[in-house]
């Protein structure tokens, strides 16, 4: 046996794991567990980062672990393949997204393959694909039927560098997700799905989802944002127009002493009456619409406003007060128009403060009294008691906002309500890399579904690219131009494409059924694997896709498709990669390439590099001298098996009875078994389970170095070698399939059973006990330390030999020495 050589080792086993196709999923088998192991599916931008080979190795070792604990595991990977970046390279490059596309997921499969990750390659998809994205369609022609999905004219937002409209969930901190760039609000008419419809069960069944982070569904509390309050209605004086204003705060109403509204609102720019007035207004509403919205709604953004010159009456107390139109109102979040109370909110406090209009307190704290003389500091948000509140005066804040709901609604102007920050799905994109949206526009029958039979809706090829102005699908008359399905006549087809998180919101199922031409999937099988085990990826998708995955698996549970509403059972988030302490990144210059590390270490390093240096949701910090720590474990183990091989049991030997060092490392190995197992199984440590291994070696190796060894430590020496093939193998499969194989094992170490811990090796400090009858020795036995002389008669009974011995026998003498041994004198 020579040195170990990675590249050749783990060629081979990729080879031989292919050809026997080892990892193929087949049908289920209803008398076996099953466990769907599932990483985010990756966007083929053209290679793996450390990131990626990080996700996808701790989706590995859970995946393998389960197969070796004799469960049938689901384990398969695709391509979210549609998107923006396919579609710019292709205008960069004057090339087809499609090619771009596909030529990246064929550089990154490989990258895949050379990682040895364990999919069932047979049902890999990619979404850009007419065979996956045919049910995007088909879905969404079932959400027409249903109303979930409706076409309507909404302010929306615009990223003008990527051309396209953006959700909600796409604007970050006021910028766009994908390109950072500003977002603007602009108006368009755009398919939408009802989110919204599901508002409450997607915020309810949070709570029941305990095998996710309490950081994610944070996250989606705060993202669906649902609050209760009350809806008012203020008239504008002189004027036959009513504003809404949504608020949780009624009882502060007595304290309103300015309207805002938001400069999209509909009612903003006709307004004023004199010809000043609307010009100021007009400039400043225009100067808001361009304005990136990060800049308009971040904590802190300088307060900006114009005064209307109109009143609005406060249904209340039939007070007037001035209407503004403010820059920290937003359009989307209640009506687009505020009541403002300074003293009792910090934003209208602060716009209050720029524009020295009134500060009115009208809640106080309970016991004291109402200050009203001097004008506060600040606002003061608490609950308390209201005073100069009319009728109210007195009451607390939490009775107050009841009456008053009650009263505004038994006199016509207001009613108690739920709002949500969360709004329905904007799925329309002007882009041309997506899944065409299968609608036909009649001009008699309206927007016009695409009959079933005639999907997929195939995006053309050959699309000129890269010109401005809207749909580059509408520049294509053969596909634009189409009969309506209804009455025949002559339309048009719709242009949009889909959202690519249409896309991620479902592919899972399909990997369970990917080459169904019948139906998006079999519900049968469907039924068999899900819901999803342990999913696996980035925080960042906490409230976009993770969303919008639960909403549309309601919405197939609701088409009677599945059978629950909740997809995934325990979701894991890992941390970044690091280096130099910042994400690794093209501009920071700090990038390591999986393939450079492959090349130069192999694969089981880099991926045992990975799952060691950092727990995993924890950042990792990229060390190159830790790279090179996990490549010397690995040859370590290669070397000490190398110098005690051809001195080892045949495989399949009986364990003889053992002490002293023998015993010690047999202790070692299965209380290393029973560590792992629980470190992959249940922590999900897999840094600690690689530790637990290198800390078996440490024991292994005293053994090899020592001279002459007896027959029970070279029997431990085997199982101790054995253990380490079967348990390292989830993070270093090749070196371990090849150990395996030198050690005389049978078939691939990825199809052994996960090794059988002995509880009774697992004491963790025990002693040999010696049992005499009469002064003969007749059994050695493993007590804990320090073990009574109950506990040692009882041991020394159990023992067959033993028993044998005392059989007829009358007990006359016991002799304890702790720990050492015990002497039975019997007659
Ligand atoms: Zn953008
Ligand atoms: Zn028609």
């Amino acid at each position: 046996m020579t040195g170990y050589n990675a590249k050749e080792v783990e060629a081979k086993w990729q080879t031989r794991w292919e050809r026997e196709g080892v990892f193929r999923v087949g049908d289920i088998d209803p008398d076996k567990p099953v466990y769907y192991c599932l990483e985010m599916l990756p966007y083929p931008s053209g290679s793996l980062h450390m990131g990626h080979v990080r996700n996808y190795s701790i989706g590995d070792v859970v995946a393998r672990y389960r197969a070796m604990c004799g469960e049938q595991v689901m384990h398969v990977i695709g391509w979210d393949a549609f998107g923006l970046p396919a579609e710019n390279a292709a205008i960069r490059h004057n090339e087809e997204p499609g090619e771009w596309t596909r030529r990246n997921i064929a550089t990154m499969r490989g990258q895949f393959k050379r990682l040895g990750l364990s999919y069932d390659w047979s049902r890999e998809i990619a979404t850009c694909e007419p065979e996956f994205y045919r049910w995007n369609q088909w879905f969404f022609l079932r959400m027409l039927e249903q109303g979930i999905a409706y076409r309507a004219q909404r302010l929306l937002n615009w990223c003008a560098d990527c051309a396209t409209v953006l959700a909600n969930e796409q604007v970050v901190s006021g910028r766009c997700w994908r390109c950072e760039g500003p977002v603007i609000r602009r108006e368009f008419e755009q398919w939408f799905l009802r989110t919204t419809d599901y508002a409450d069960e997607l915020l309810d069944e949070l709570d029941r989802l305990d095998g996710w982070p309490e950081r994610v569904r944070r996250m989606q509390r705060n993202w669906i944002g649902r609050s209760e309050g009350v809806q008012v209605r203020f008239q504008v004086e002189g004027a036959d127009l009513a504003l809404d204003v949504f608020t949780t705060r009624i009882d502060t109403i007595y304290g309103a002493t300015y309207l805002a509204l938001a400069a999209e609102h509909p009612a903003a720019r006709g307004l004023p009456q004199d010809g000043e007035r609307r010009d100021a207004v007009q400039s400043f509403v225009d100067a808001q619409l361009e304005k990136n919205l990060e800049d308009r709604f971040a904590e802190g953004a300088e307060k900006q406003g114009v005064f209307t010159g109109r009143y609005a009456i406060n249904p209340f107390s039939g007070e007037k007060i001035p209407i503004w139109i403010a820059n920290f109102v937003l359009m989307d979040v209640g009506t687009g128009t505020i009541m403002s109370v300074p003293a009792h909110d910090q934003r209208d406090f602060d716009f209050a403060t720029a524009f020295g209009l009134e500060i009115r307190p009208v809640i106080h704290p309970a016991g004291s009294d109402p200050v009203t003389a001097k004008t506060p500091m600040q606002a003061t948000c608490e609950p308390g008691v209201l005073h100069a509140s009319g009728e109210y005066d007195g009451l607390e804040s939490e009775e107050a906002c009841l009456r008053m709901a009650a009263d505004a609604e038994a006199r016509g102007f207001g009613r108690a309500t739920v709002t949500y920050r969360l709004k329905d799905w904007g799925i329309s994109r002007q882009r041309y890399w997506g899944t065409p949206i299968p609608v036909i526009h009649c001009e008699d029958c309206g927007a016009v579904g695409v009959p079933d039979d005639e999907l997929p809706v195939e995006l053309p090829a050959n699309v000129p690219l890269g010109e401005p102005g809207g749909s580059p699908l509408a520049r294509v008359e053969e596909f634009v131009k189409a009969d309506c399905p209804k009455c025949g006549k002559a339309a048009r087809r719709e242009t949009d494409t889909m959202d690519t998180f249409v896309d991620s919101s479902w592919y899972y199922f399909r990997y369970l059924d990917p080459h169904n031409a019948e139906a998006p999937f079999d519900s049968a099988q469907q039924a068999g694997w899900m819901p999803v085990d342990l999913y696996i990826g980035g925080i960042e998708h906490a409230s976009m896709h993770l969303i919008y995955t639960r909403f549309w698996t309601k919405v197939m549970r609701d088409l009677g498709l599945v059978e629950f509403g909740e997809p995934i059972k325990r979701l894991f988030t890992q941390g970044m990669v690091t280096k130099d302490g910042f994400k690794m990144s093209k501009s920071k210059g700090n990038v390591v390439d999986p393939d450079e590390m492959i090349e130069r270490y192999g694969a089981d390093t880099t991926r045992l590099f990975c799952l060691f240096a950092s727990p995993p949701e924890r950042d990792l910090e990229w060390n190159e001298a830790g790279v090179e720590g996990c490549a010397r474990f690995l040859h370590r183990i290669w070397r000490l098996f190398d110098r005690v091989a051809e001195q080892l049991p045949p495989p399949g030997s009986a364990m003889p009875e053992v002490d002293g060092v023998a015993l010690a490392l047999r202790r070692k190995t299965h209380r290393t078994i029973q560590r792992v197992g629980t470190d992959i199984g249940v922590r999900l440590h897999l840094n600690t389970g690689v530790s637990a291994v290198m800390e078996l070696i440490n024991t292994i190796a005293p053994l090899v170095d020592g001279g002459e060894r007896s027959a029970g430590e070279r029997a431990a020496l085997r199982e101790a070698f054995e253990t380490t093939a079967k348990i390292l193998s989830p993070f270093a499969p090749h070196f371990c399939e090849e150990l395996w194989s030198k050690l005389g094992g049978e078939d691939f170490v990825v199809r052994c059973a996960w090794p059988q811990v002995d509880e009774a090796l697992l004491t963790e400090d025990s002693v040999t006990l010696v049992i005499q009858v009469n002064g003969k020795l007749r059994a050695r036995v493993q007590l804990p330390r320090d073990a009574d002389q109950d506990a040692a008669l009882t041991a020394a009974r159990k023992d067959s030999n033993v028993a044998a011995y005392l059989e007829g026998t009358t007990l006359r003498r016991v002799v304890h020495v702790p720990n050492k041994l015990l002497n039975l004198v019997v007659q």
